[in-house]
């Protein structure tokens, strides 16, 4: 009889990724998050960041990090709610809702968190939630932790939408009903047709709730975010955005009302049972919001090499799908291809991950390349002629 203190049903599902071909190392970064890294021990080419703006070590933000952590400390040494709502926390969530344009801004110690605390606050029995299939998992687990019903409509799909919608009304059942969609979809790069989702949640009387992860700091005026790019303020009730990616440092938020703000402060489990976001972390994330309202130059430049990145790419006769901003899948379908693509790009000198089942559905493995803009032209033109070389070796171009 097995011990159960060996773990051995673990080791047995361990045994089975690896039979799978799926088990692997956690990749190591030996410094900076930058254009270039060295990982596992080798040079290459970094094309698989969310570091969309640069900023995760932009001299800037290290300088505003290390004044906050002399001036506050290195931890918060407390949730907010007991002694750990530091007069810098005030001021990021103050600086951020100017950004973004929102009465109210309520920050949260990541982006899943933001997701996992909120759904499961602004809902509760008798309501329903309705989701886009396509969602990130943090919408999926916040969805999960509300005692709401849910429904899923089909990707994008505005007829699906209503569907769900015009039963949910005739039914009469449901009190409150929250329509989630992310901002930008994460594996496609394709924008919610959030006009759409908008008027159609005013005809249905539901409230809206936007997950812009991949939208801020890239979308709208500055990178305002895909509200902003919709001219959709006052209309859209809950706004999520990340502070770890375009921002490059940690952190999530909700931007909405005051109400909002208020009711988060009272019931957003994850701020109330957990320390929050460390000084350096937060003084970081307001330099970096500055520098957003200071110029477009950053946002300037991360489309510009986004749209010289899929140029590129398109002409080489590889297929990017059909994303709109700049997160580029090159898809090759077959999984096994897909992981063998990656592992060759690396091999010559380009980290891009390759990303399939489940994460995207079957056949449709893909390479997903993340520009930022911190590139050079002459980096992307290097990356290009591996994946060139790559794709002749492989059969992948013709
Ligand atoms: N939402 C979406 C759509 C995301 O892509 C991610 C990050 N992968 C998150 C939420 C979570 O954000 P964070 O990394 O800040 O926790």
């Amino acid at each position: 009889m097995s011990n159960v203190h060996e773990l051995t049903f673990l080791k047995e599902k361990i045994e089975q990724l690896k039979k799978e071909g799926v088990y692997r190392k956690l990749p190591v970064l030996e410094g900076p998050n930058e254009p270039e890294v060295i990982m596992n021990g080798k040079k290459v080419i970094n094309l698989s960041s969310n570091n969309y703006l640069g900023f995760a070590n932009h001299p800037r933000l290290k300088k505003a990090a290390i004044e906050a952590v002399e001036k506050y400390g290195a931890g918060a040494g407390a949730v907010r709610t007991i002694v750990g709502n530091m007069s810098l926390h005030e001021e990021l969530e103050k600086i951020l809702a100017e950004f973004k344009r929102e009465e109210a801004v309520f920050v949260y110690q990541s982006g899943f968190n933001c997701n996992a605390g909120t759904i499961q606050a602004v809902t509760e029995e008798g309501d329903l939630i309705v989701s886009d299939e396509l969602n990130h998992a943090s919408i999926i687990d916040g969805t999960r932790l509300s005692k709401a019903a849910r429904a899923i409509y089909k990707h994008s799909d505005m007829d699906s939408l209503e569907a769900v919608l015009k039963d949910a009304r005739n039914n009469k059942k449901y009190k409150n009903i929250l329509i989630i969609t992310d901002g930008v979809f994460s594996m496609d790069g394709d924008i919610a047709k959030l006009p759409e989702i908008v008027e159609l949640a005013e005809k249905y009387e539901a409230m809206t709730y936007v997950d812009d992860a991949h939208g801020s700091g890239v979308l709208g005026e500055n990178g305002r975010g895909t509200v902003d790019h919709f001219g959709l303020h006052g209309r859209v009730d809950f706004s999520i955005g990340t502070l770890s990616k375009a921002i490059g440092v940690i952190g999530g938020y909700v931007a909405g009302s005051r109400t909002v703000y208020e009711w988060l402060s009272h019931r957003a489990r994850p701020v109330l049972f957990s320390t929050s976001l460390p000084p350096a972390a937060v003084g970081a994330i307001i330099e970096a919001v500055k520098m957003l309202m200071e110029s477009s130059e950053y946002t300037d430049r991360l489309w510009e090499n986004a749209r010289y990145w899929k140029e590129k790419i398109g002409n080489l006769g590889f297929n990017t799908g059909h994303s709109q901003t700049p997160i580029t899948p090159v898809i090759i379908g077959d999984e096994a291809k897909t992981m063998e693509f990656s592992k060759r790009l690396f091999e010559n000198g380009v980290f891009v991950s390759g990303i399939v089942y489940p994460t995207v559905p079957k056949g449709t493995g893909r390479v997903r390349c993340m520009v930022t803009a911190a590139h050079t032209k002459e980096q992307l033109d290097r990356a290009a002629e591996i994946f060139e070389k790559v794709g002749k070796e492989m059969n992948i171009l013709k």
